[in-house]
């Protein structure tokens, strides 16, 4: 069963720019990734609703940082896919300038979860977001997406090979294998980002 504090997951906001972001008041979890990584569908399926998120329908239009609000206990925050062919060079560097600033160093960041297609190598702006990662004390996650779409054989191997190219990175990660479509790793990913709302308010209670 999944929690009721990812079932009330809320859209709050389109941050389009830095300046547009509210203010810091909640932990923030940030699901980053390349267009088309399969974001949206993960979302979804975290949160165990169908269209909280857009698939990607039209993934040029979609450039802003959406924030998630789940209960009063924290954001996720939907980063702008980056890489998306069709926008133009400029458009896409503004863009990883804002995804590495937003990483590096925005204070309300708990956790970073770095989605990676589980049937490629991580391409060069993947490896990018790995290198600013390497900067930041923030928690990391790589999550590979669509794991339905490879061989009990493939899994093993694709979890090898991202961990490697995360030490290759210089700083070792943990690889969590997932599915929107099957459900794998969507527990592992929840508790992922409980733990980094910090305790909850009914432990802090008990401990008050
Ligand atoms: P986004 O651009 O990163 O938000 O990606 P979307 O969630 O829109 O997904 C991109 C494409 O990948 C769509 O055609 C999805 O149906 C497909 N997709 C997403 N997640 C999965 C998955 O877990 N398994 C499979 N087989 N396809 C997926």
């Amino acid at each position: 069963m999944i929690d009721p504090v990812f079932r009330s997951a809320e859209f709050t906001h389109a941050a389009p720019s830095w300046d547009a972001l509210p203010p810091p008041d909640l932990p923030e979890v940030a699901l980053v990734g390349r267009s088309n990584v399969g974001k949206s569908s993960l979302l979804n399926a975290i949160v165990g609703r169908k269209a909280l998120a857009r698939t990607s329908g039209n993934p040029g239009k979609t450039r802003a940082f959406n924030f998630y609000r789940l209960s009063d206990a924290l954001f996720l925050v939907d980063l702008p896919g980056y890489g998306y062919a069709k926008v133009s060079q400029t458009e896409r560097d503004r863009w990883a300038r804002l995804i590495e600033r937003y990483v590096t160093e925005r204070e309300a960041l708990r956790l970073v979860l770095h989605l990676l297609d589980s049937r490629h190598d991580p391409t060069a702006l993947d490896r990018a977001v790995m290198a600013a990662m390497m900067q930041t004390p923030v928690p990391y996650v790589a999550v590979l997406t669509k794991a339905d779409k490879l061989s009990g054989n493939e899994r093993a191997k694709v979890i090898r090979r991202a961990s490697e190219a995360l030490v290759a990175a210089g700083r070792g990660a943990p690889v969590v294998l997932t599915s929107a479509q099957t459900g794998r790793g969507l527990d592992e990913l929840r508790q992922w980002i409980e733990g980094a709302a910090g305790p909850s308010p009914s432990m802090a209670d008990l401990e008050g």
